[in-house]
């Protein structure tokens, strides 16, 4: 999960390190606003989630409103590589002595995190290491003793930043290096961390990408992952703790275990149709988890029919059933479903959505028949009668 330059710089705050005061804005006004609260000069930047931001326009310095108003106009809307501008990071402007590069990463290979550093910062870093390696410090960091202070000053010191700011990189990459580990991030860069001409170290930009898998541990950042190209069912998804993967076709599909909802991805595409989503319901499917599960398939405007896959083993057919029933009678889907019940209390599961007789339900035994069935009600062919 990558976060914009400003939500990084947010968390990069809470552990100490430096930042630049400043405002997030979404109008031209807003963003006028924010310059005068934040100070002139200040820097108008493109929140998107893509490097070299700078380069392609989306970063400007603003001296006064008119620059300012000048800007937002400008970058608001643009195009940075396929990322349409929809929000801007207004931050009073830094005076720069020297542009450096710090960042936290995990080193799949050495089994450790590693920490880089080097002074040829403000550019691209891989040119960096791949022109002149010598000035890109690698350190691998003992996960179990964190990164110390010791260390970091060495770091700094390898580096060759100049000698009254050792200390202040330091601390820098001492908390760098707590963002990562205590945010459960992936990566944690900053690029470039200045020094100003009073010699304060100071991150300018912020690339933080956080672990979605660890985000429960993290309730304070739930709000972050509103980034720009996340799916809006994703995220309510998310929200409500139910794995669902948006897909390009019409068929709605829910299953319980991940592995039986990838077969019947399979053996839907097989039968010629093309799955809307991934849905695992996961175990013990509730009335409640299917309710909820449901209308999250149908918040997809493309699903055109619904295919339940349910294998009982822990979860109970009666259950599911029940949680059908229930969702059906609150949410009154306009689509057919079909419902293949197999493995535990799956006969008086059959039974209880028999005695139901939900419109629109079509019963099937075997996955093949279910897809087969699927496929045909959302291409608007008849297949019999409902249950
Ligand atoms: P990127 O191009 O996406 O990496 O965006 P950055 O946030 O790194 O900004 C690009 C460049 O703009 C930086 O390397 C700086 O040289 C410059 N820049 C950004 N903020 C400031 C600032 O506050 N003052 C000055 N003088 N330059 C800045
Ligand atoms: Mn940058």
């Amino acid at each position: 999960m990558d976060l914009l330059e400003y939500e990084g710089k947010q968390l990069f705050a809470r552990h100490g390190l430096r930042v630049s005061p400043g405002r997030a804005a979404t109008t031209v006004e807003d963003a006028v606003r924010a310059a005068g609260d934040v100070g002139y000069p200040v820097v108008v930047k493109a929140q998107v989630l893509i490097g070299g931001r700078g380069k392609a326009g989306g970063v400007k310095l603003a001296a006064d409103e008119s620059e300012a108003r000048q800007h937002a106009q400008n970058i608001l809307g643009m195009d940075i590589k396929g990322h349409i501008v929809r929000t801007l990071w207004i931050e009073h402007a830094s005076d720069i002595a020297s542009e450096y590069y710090a960042s936290v990463l995990l080193d799949r290979s050495a089994k450790r995190p590693l920490v880089m550093f080097s002074v040829e910062g403000g550019v691209d870093i891989e040119q960096v290491a791949e022109e002149t390696p010598e000035k890109l410090i690698r350190h691998h960091v003992d996960p179990l003793l964190g990164l110390s202070r010791e260390e970091a000053v060495k770091i700094a010191a390898d580096g060759g930043v100049d000698g009254d700011v050792v200390e202040g990189v330091a601390d820098a990459l001492v908390a760098l290096y707590e963002v990562w580990t205590a945010e459960d991030a992936t990566l944690a860069e900053i690029n470039p961390l200045i020094v100003t001409p009073d010699r304060e170290v100071r991150a300018l930009d912020a690339k933080v990408s956080l672990d979605g898998n660890a985000l429960y541990r993290h309730p304070e950042n739930q709000s972050l992952s509103d980034s720009e190209n996340e799916d809006p069912i994703e995220r309510r998804a998310k929200e409500e703790g139910v794995q669902y993967v948006k897909l390009d076709g019409d068929i709605g599909i829910l299953g319980n275990g991940a592995g039986l909802v990838m077969s019947t991805l399979d053996v839907v595409a097989q039968a010629g149709g093309s799955p809307a989503n991934f849905l695992d319901a996961g175990g013990g499917s509730d009335a409640e988890k299917i309710k909820q599960a449901v209308e999250l398939i149908l918040a997809n405007d493309a699903v055109k029919a619904v295919l339940f896959n349910i294998f009982g083993g822990i979860t109970r057919g009666d259950e599911v059933a029940r949680g059908l029933i229930a969702a059906f009678e609150d949410v009154k889907p306009s689509v057919p479903f079909v419902v293949r019940l197999d493995g535990t209390n799956d006969v008086e599961g059959r039974r209880l959505l028999d005695e139901a007789k939900l419109p629109n339900v079509y019963p099937a035994r075997t996955m093949d028949e279910a897809a087969e069935k699927v496929v045909a009600l959302a291409a608007g062919q008849p297949v019999g009668a409902a249950a």
